[in-house]
């Protein structure tokens, strides 16, 4: 029973976001699922619009995994510098283009297991890919969706895959995806880390508003 007003609540919140927000569009600039796992890693504490920035520049120089895989170092770190934590990215992105080629044939793996093996993929990560380039559907955790159903009250945990877990055992799969972009959406427009402009909120009138001051 209390699951069942849990998954009704949670889908109450969906469809207030949805009339909002509707159908969205990863915000990450590809034209494959080799870029978008780049434009991901690179997404790391860095901002959407800075990483599109960057990563029409890399993908001039490198579209694939095999041109990647060939791009020197030094010119890989240098044109991913903006983003910020460019050692440990262009490592990671260099890596991940190595084992695609030597592991996966050349192409972007379509599971979980294997696309949290390649370095600098976690589970956020791969969830973006599955929904945006596979259309498996996957419920990315990051930072506003975590801080949003905690407000929420939908959960009370920091633990991303622990959110991920309930979130999918309370809403059908075919949400998940979207879902995820609607509250990062949410986060950013509305419910922002700093103070939440509950006063502007669609969700206003049923949220607990759990730690909001
Ligand atoms: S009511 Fe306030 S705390 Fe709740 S989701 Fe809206 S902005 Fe966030």
């Amino acid at each position: 029973m209390a699951e069942r007003k849990a998954a009704k609540y949670l889908k109450r919140i969906h469809d207030e976001l949805y009339q909002v927000y509707g159908d969205c569009v990863c915000p990450l600039k590809h034209e494959s699922g080799f870029q978008l796992l780049a434009a991901v890693m690179l997404s790391a504490q860095c901002r959407d619009d800075r990483v599109n920035q960057v990563t029409e520049k890399l993908f001039a120089a490198a579209p694939d995994a095999v041109s990647m895989a060939a791009l020197p170092e030094e010119l890989l770190e240098e044109i991913i510098q903006p983003c910020g934590l460019h050692k440990a990215k262009s490592r990671h992105l260099k890596a991940a283009a190595q084992m695609i080629l030597a592991c996966f044939g050349g192409d972007v793996p379509q599971t979980m297991e294997e696309l949290v093996r390649l370095p600098g993929i976690g589970r956020k990560s791969a969830n973006v890919i599955l929904g945006n380039v596979f259309g498996i559907p996957g419920f990315p955790v990051d930072t506003h969706v975590k801080r949003l159903l905690n407000r929420l009250g939908v959960v009370a945990s920091s633990d991303p895959e622990k959110i991920e877990k309930t979130v999918n055992g309370l809403i059908a799969p075919a949400y998940w995806t979207n879902f995820s972009h609607l509250l990062i959406q949410h986060g950013r427009q509305v419910c922002h880390a700093g103070k939440a402009a509950c006063g502007a909120c669609v969700l206003n009138e049923i949220c607990p508003k759990k730690g909001v001051k």
